[in-house]
C-alpha cells in the first residue's frame, strides 16, 4: 500500500485551474490556489502555501497544460511537488457522470473516453475536466487519479424524480434526464448536517439548500437524495446569479419564434444574463442587500423573487420528505447572508422551521445551529468543502483498491 497521506485535488474549468493540496491525516491544507485567464491575455496565477506568504504572479498560460506545469511548479518550490513520495492520488472534479458513473472511480482509458462521450450533455464543463485530467496524467503517469462527479450523489434519485414526463424513447436516444449538480457539496453538508445534530446521516432527513453564484436545493432522506433542483443542465431550479433557473420551456420558443433569437442567443439569455444580473443588473448578493437597503426597487425585486423560489423548493421537498429534520444553507450566499436566510424561513413556524434573529447574525466559518431549541427543524449554516469531499472520496478508493 502507498505511504502517502496527501491528496491534490484539482478543478479545472473552462479557463482557470483550482487546486489544494490536503494532507488526509488531518485534513490540513497543506497549499491552495488558482491559475485564471488560462488561453487568455492577463493570466494569473495565486499560491498560498500553508507555512508561507501568498504569492501571486502575473504570467500568461498557453493552455492547461501550461497551467499545470506553472501550479507543480509553485508546489515543488514548497517542498510540495507532484513527484513527492507523501502523494497518494490526484482527484479530479468532474461535472457529468451521466447514468454510468455514481461513485468515485478510477481514471483509466476507458473512463476518460466514457466521460468524453458525456461531452454533449454537459459542452461547457467536461471538456476543461478532461483536459485537467489529461495534463495531470501526463504529469504523473504512475499516480492513481480519480474522477468525482458532481452528478453522483443525485444517482439515486427515483426514476420518477429522475425522467421529464416527456416521450420514453426520445429522452432515452437523447440522454435527456434529470441529472443534478453540486452533488460533492450536497453529500458533504448533508453529512455534516447530520454531525451537527449528533446523529448518523441514515437518522436524518435534510434539506440543503447550495446557494452560491449557482444555486441548487437538494432533499436527503436518511443520508440519500431523493430529490434536487437542478436537472439534464445546471439550468433548472432555483434563481441563480446569472441563470434564471425554472421557466416554462415555451418561453424558449416564444423567444425564438416571436422574438427572433437564435438558439445560441437563448441559451446565452438564460444562463448568463438571467437570475438576480438579468432582475436587477448584480449577480452578487452583497450588492443586491446593499442596494435593497437603500429603498431601490430592482434590487427589492431580484431580493424577493430568488427568497420567493426557494421557499417554492423548501416547501416542495417538505412534502417529498415527509418528516424534515433540518434545513441547511451553504455556500457564498448561504453561508454569509443572515437575511436571505431569515426571509426564506420567515412565517414557516407551522413546519416547524424559525430562525433565531441572534443566532442567525452571528459571523462565523463554523457550522452552527441557527434555530432555537425549541423548535421542531433544525436550521443550520455548514461551511461546504467541496475539496475536501473530492480529497476524501479520491483518498478512500485508493486505499479500497489497493487493500
Ligand atoms: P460561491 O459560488 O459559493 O463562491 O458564492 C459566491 C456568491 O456568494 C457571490 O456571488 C455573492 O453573491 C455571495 N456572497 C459572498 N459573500 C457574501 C456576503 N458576505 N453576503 C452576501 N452574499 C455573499
Amino acid at each position: 500500500m502507498s505511504a502517502g497521506t496527501r491528496v491534490l485535488v484539482l478543478n479545472a474549468g473552462s479557463s482557470s485551474v483550482k487546486y489544494q493540496l490536503i494532507d488526509m491525516l488531518d485534513g490540513a491544507r497543506l497549499a491552495a490556489g488558482l491559475a485564471e485567464r488560462v488561453g487568455e491575455p492577463g493570466g494569473r496565477l495565486v499560491h498560498t502555501p500553508r507555512d508561507g506568504a501568498r504569492r501571486e504572479a502575473l504570467r500568461p498560460f498557453e493552455d492547461h497544460a501550461a497551467a499545470l506545469e506553472a501550479v507543480a511548479a509553485e508546489l515543488a518550490a514548497d517542498g510540495l511537488g507532484l513527484d513527492s513520495p507523501e502523494l497518494a492520488a490526484i482527484g479530479h472534479r468532474v461535472v457529468h457522470g451521466g447514468r454510468r458513473f455514481t461513485a468515485p472511480t478510477l481514471i483509466t482509458d476507458e473512463v476518460l473516453a466514457e466521460v468524453r462521450r458525456l461531452v454533449p450533455v454537459a459542452p461547457l464543463h467536461n471538456p476543461a475536466n478532461i483536459t485537467g485530467i489529461e495534463v495531470a496524467r501526463r504529469l504523473r503517469p504512475d499516480l492513481p487519479q480519480v474522477a468525482v462527479f458532481d452528478t453522483a450523489f443525485h444517482a439515486t434519485l427515483p426514476e420518477y424524480a429522475a425522467r421529464y414526463a416527456i416521450d420514453r424513447a426520445v429522452a432515452d436516444e437523447h440522454r435527456v434526464r434529470r441529472y443534478g449538480f453540486h452533488g460533492t457539496s450536497h453529500q458533504y453538508v448533508s453529512r455534516a448536517a447530520a454531525a451537527l445534530l449528533g446523529k448518523e446521516p441514515a437518522e436524518v432527513n435534510v434539506i440543503v439548500l447550495h446557494l452560491g453564484n449557482g444555486a441548487s436545493a437538494s432533499a436527503v432522506a436518511g443520508g440519500v437524495c431523493v430529490e434536487t433542483s437542478m436537472g439534464l443542465t445546471p439550468l433548472e431550479g432555483l434563481v441563480m446569479g446569472t441563470r434564471s433557473g425554472d421557466v416554462d420551456p415555451g418561453v424558449v420558443f416564444h423567444l425564438h419564434r416571436v422574438g427572433g433569437l437564435t438558439i445560441d442567443e437563448i441559451d446565452a439569455l438564460l444562463n448568463r444574463r438571467s437570475g438576480l444580473l438579468g432582475l436587477c443588473g448584480d449577480n452578487d448578493m452583497r450588492e443586491i442587500l446593499r442596494r435593497r437597503g437603500e429603498g431601490d426597487a430592482d434590487a427589492a425585486l431580484a431580493f424577493d423573487a430568488y427568497v420567493h423560489r426557494l421557499r417554492k423548493y423548501l416547501g416542495a421537498y417538505y412534502a417529498v420528505l415527509g418528516r424534515v429534520d433540518a434545513v441547511v444553507f451553504t455556500a457564498g450566499v448561504g453561508e454569509n447572508a443572515a437575511p436571505v436566510r431569515e426571509a426564506v424561513c420567515a412565517g414557516l413556524e407551522g413546519l416547524g422551521i424559525v430562525v433565531d434573529t441572534e443566532l442567525n447574525a452571528v459571523r462565523s466559518g463554523d457550522p452552527r445551529i441557527v434555530s432555537p431549541a425549541y423548535a421542531r427543524v433544525a436550521v443550520a449554516v455548514v461551511p461546504t468543502d467541496e475539496e475536501l469531499e473530492i480529497a476524501r472520496q479520491a483518498f478512500a478508493l485508493v486505499h479500497t483498491a489497493e487493500d
